[in-house]
């Protein structure tokens, strides 16, 4: 297991006391890791610095064949890529290797496609006697903070666009769940320059906080919590900053009494509990149709009571524990909180699960209000709430009465009622007839308190360059 952060050419440890990494499954330590000290910070953004004045200058195709190699590197070593990331979150082994590295390695093969076509306006003589041109140029050193729910994937998400626009990177994992990125390092290193990307380790006031208040960071990309992000856009205003925030989410899941019930169960089943409801995009905050309310929360509730977890033949596990006791308290307390109002029922789950783990069951919470706690705060554990609407302006104003807007689905076999609710619902993604699908053509990003910066797709190559004009007089 690699243990060592990533500075410039140097493989190092950190010397500062941090936080142990646990096995969630067990809720033992795996190792402790010692976090960056101030010296490692500074000499991590200064060989970020360094290697911004050739790395920037490199040509799309160099760029691209780099992005290439560390896709292949990471596809020939799925397995174990697969295993730690398995052991670090909890995740079954069956989800990582099958449904995330699949999608990681095909993450950095798109960028390295994309930089090589990034369309753009036309140059040509806007003013007469003078030739117009638009570039897009990288924006520097990026501090690059990630999350802990998809390590590996948060990485390709974050760092496959901004070093194939030409910048350079600090990158910072979760404090919980540092060792796949410590073994990517291993290939950054092999395959990228010194200095492209640099990984440090540490919590985020030791450690986040001093790299993206740091006046050589021209960039701070995050991927966490909406507190976390307003404290990103606080030490971006000292210096103007460019931000790219990708924070919660509490998906909106229209149900019209005409959809498809069957294929609503399967959907909820498998988009409201993977990776144990710790995803941004969860199908989290049901919103039903009267006539089709009390027939969904009866095989809703009785398709969740069979997800499978906490089996000892892991590849039997459709979901994992929460990340850390902390997290799993939390969603306890607030499916306690929930069970305490008359008015709701807890049709499945509602308890932490058996054992030293951090489990919690796959929970219904039925007959939640707009204005419940568990309808409006984001949980992030396995926890779907189900509340019934009378009409299809109500559920919209429901649906969008939300602090985030992440992610929406809209259920019905009715296509024009379909897309006239997509149309009204704020979210920056809309999926029809199913939720949580993800490919690196298209943007997933949000609105309001769920940030603006995009993650993959040409927008994250827009949100990582400057888009600059040069104009040449003719005379
Ligand atoms: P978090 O905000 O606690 O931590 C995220 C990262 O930020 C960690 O690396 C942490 O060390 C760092 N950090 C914390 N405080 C910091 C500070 N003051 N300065 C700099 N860095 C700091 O979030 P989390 O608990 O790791 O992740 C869960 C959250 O992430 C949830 O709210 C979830 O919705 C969100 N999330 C969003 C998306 C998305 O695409 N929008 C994807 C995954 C997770």
């Amino acid at each position: 297991m690699h243990t060592e952060m990533l500075i410039g050419a140097k493989f190092e440890k950190g010397t500062e006391a941090g936080e142990a990494v646990l096995n969630p499954k067990t809720g033992a330590t795996i190792l402790d890791l010692p976090e960056a000290n101030p010296a490692q910070i500074e000499a991590a953004v200064a060989a970020a610095e360094k290697a911004f004045a050739s790395w920037s200058r490199t040509t799309p195709a160099e760029r691209s064949a780099c992005l290439l190699k560390i896709a292949d590197r990471i596809e020939a070593d799925a397995a174990e890529f697969a295993r730690l990331e398995a052991l670090n979150c909890g995740k079954p082994i069956n989800s990582v290797l099958n449904d995330e590295i699949p999608a990681i390695v095909d993450c950095w093969r798109f960028f390295a496609g994309a930089v090589r076509t990034m369309p753009g306006q036309v140059a040509g003589e806007y003013l007469p006697g003078h030739t117009s041109m638009i570039r897009r140029d990288p924006v520097g050193v990026v501090a690059s903070i990630a999350p802990w729910n998809y390590p590996l994937m948060m990485m390709a998400w974050k760092l496959a666009p901004a070093i194939a626009g030409g910048n350079t990177v600090v990158f910072k994992p979760s404090e919980q769940t540092p060792l796949t990125a410590l073994k990517l390092a291993r290939v950054l290193a092999d395959v990228l320059p010194e200095g492209v990307v640099n990984v440090v380790l540490g919590r985020g006031d030791s450690v986040g906080s001093p790299l993206i208040n740091h006046p050589k960071v021209n960039m701070i990309s995050i991927t966490g919590d909406v507190a976390t992000g307003k404290k990103v856009l606080q030490a971006a205003a000292k210096s103007v900053k460019r931000t790219h925030l990708e924070l919660g989410g509490k998906a909106p899941v229209v149900v019209f009494d005409d959809a498809d019930l069957d294929a609503v169960v399967t959907g909820l089943r498998a988009f409201g509990y993977y990776n144990a409801g710790q995803d941004c995009t969860a199908a989290c905050r049901i919103y039903a149709g009267r006539k089709i309310y009390d027939k969904l929360v009866a095989d809703l509730s009785s398709a969740v009571s069979t997800i499978r977890y906490n089996r000892p033949d892991d590849t039997e596990n459709e979901i994992g524990p929460l990340i850390s006791r902390r997290q799993r308290d939390r969603v306890s307390s607030f499916v306690e909180r929930a069970s305490e109002l008359k008015h709701i029922e807890i049709t499945t789950g509602g308890r932490p699960g058996e054992g030293s783990g951090f489990f919690y069951q796959p929970t219904v919470v039925a007959g939640a209000l707009q204005e419940d706690e568990i309808v409006r705060r984001e949980v992030f554990g396995p926890v779907v709430s189900v509340t019934h609407f009378s009409d299809a302006d109500e559920a919209v104003a429901w649906a969008n009465d939300s602090d985030y807007g992440l992610a929406s689905s809209v259920w019905t076999k009715d296509i024009a009622r379909a897309m006239a609710t997509a149309a009204r619902l704020q979210y920056g993604c809309t999926w029809i007839n199913t939720h949580f699908m993800l490919c690196n053509e298209m943007p997933h990003g949000g609105l309001k308190q769920s940030g603006y910066g995009k993650d993959m797709s040409l927008y994250a190559l827009e949100d990582y360059t400057a888009v600059r004009h040069v104009m040449i007089a003719h005379s």
